[in-house]
C-alpha cells in the first residue's frame, strides 16, 4: 500500500515510521510511505501557509493555494482517495479500517489551526474521517492512528502470535482478558482453565469472557451486529 501524508510537520511521522508495526511494514515492502510538506509549496520567502479567517474570529486557516499545490504533487506520486482528517468526518471504526486496508493507496491531509479552507474540501477531498468526538491540534496524530490501524491488517505485517483477527472489534466483540507468567501475582491467580491445555475449553472461556466484557462495557456492539447473547458450545 502507498500512503502519502500532506502536512506542515512531516517530522512528526518519524515517531511511527521508525518504530514497531509501521516500521516493519515499510521494511518488508508492505507499505510505501511518503510525506509532502505544505510549506514547500508556499509562494513567499517566509513559506507562509496560513492566514486570518474571512469574517473575523480567532485562529488561522490553512491557505488554499499551497495546500492545493501540495495535494496535487502528492497525487502525482500516490494513487487513491484524498482523505482529510477532520472532526467533521465519518467516525473511524474497525469496519472502516478494514475497507481502507483493501485500498492500494491513499493521501492523508492533516489540518492545523482552525482547519483548512473549505474550497479545498470541495475541490480536492474525497472523504473526511474523524478519530472521535474531540478536537486535537492537528491531523498528524489522527493520520498516524489511522495508518497504524490499517497497517496491522495488511497481509504479512503482523506475526501469527499477534494476529489482528483476535483483536477487539474484529468479530463485533471486545477482546478477552490476557495473562502471562507468573501464575500468581500479588495474590491473584491465572484462571485455571488457561493452564489446562484443553484448547476447546480455553476457546470457550475466552469467548465467554469477551461476551461478558462486551455486554457490560459496550452493549451497543452486540446490538449493532445482532449477535445472539448466549455462550457457544
Ligand atoms: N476548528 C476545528 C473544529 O472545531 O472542528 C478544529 C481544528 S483542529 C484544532 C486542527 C486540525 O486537527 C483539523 O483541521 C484536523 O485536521 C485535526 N483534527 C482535530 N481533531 C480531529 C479529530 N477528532 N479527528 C480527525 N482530525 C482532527
Amino acid at each position: 500500500m502507498q500512503v502519502g501524508v500532506v502536512t506542515i510537520f512531516p517530522e512528526i511521522f518519524d515517531a511511527v515510521t521508525g518504530f514497531g508495526t509501521i516500521r516493519r511494514a515499510i521494511k518488508s515492502g508492505n507499505l510505501e510511505f511518503e510525506s509532502f510538506n505544505i510549506r514547500d509549496f508556499a509562494s513567499d520567502r517566509r513559506r507562509t501557509v496560513d492566514d486570518r479567517p474571512y469574517g473575523g474570529g480567532p485562529g488561522m486557516v490553512l491557505m488554499p493555494e499551497p495546500l492545493a499545490a501540495c495535494i496535487d504533487a502528492a497525487r502525482q506520486r500516490v494513487e487513491g482517495p484524498v482523505i482529510y482528517l477532520s472532526p467533521q468526518g465519518d467516525r473511524l471504526d474497525q469496519k472502516m479500517v478494514r475497507e481502507l486496508a483493501e485500498l492500494s493507496g491513499m493521501i492523508l491531509v492533516c489540518g492545523r489551526y482552525e482547519g483548512i479552507d473549505e474550497r479545498i474540501v470541495k475541490t480536492r477531498i474525497d472523504q473526511e474521517i474523524s478519530i472521535g468526538d474531540y478536537v486535537i491540534s492537528g491531523g498528524e496524530f489522527p493520520a498516524m492512528v489511522m495508518l497504524d490501524a490499517i497497517v496491522r491488517l495488511l497481509p504479512g505485517v503482523l506475526g501469527n502470535e499477534e494476529s489482528a483477527l483476535q483483536d477487539s472489534f474484529s468479530d463485533g466483540m471486545l477482546d478477552c482478558p490476557h495473562y502471562t507468567r507468573p501464575e500468581r501475582f500479588e495474590g491473584l491467580d491465572v484462571p485455571r482453565v488457561l493452564l489446562s491445555g484443553n484448547h476447546q475449553e480455553i476457546q470457550r472461556w475466552r469467548h465467554d469472557q469477551a461476551l461478558d466484557w462486551t455486554r457490560n462495557r459496550r452493549p451497543d456492539l452486540l446490538d449493532s451486529c445482532g449477535r445472539p447473547q448466549e455462550k457457544i458450545n
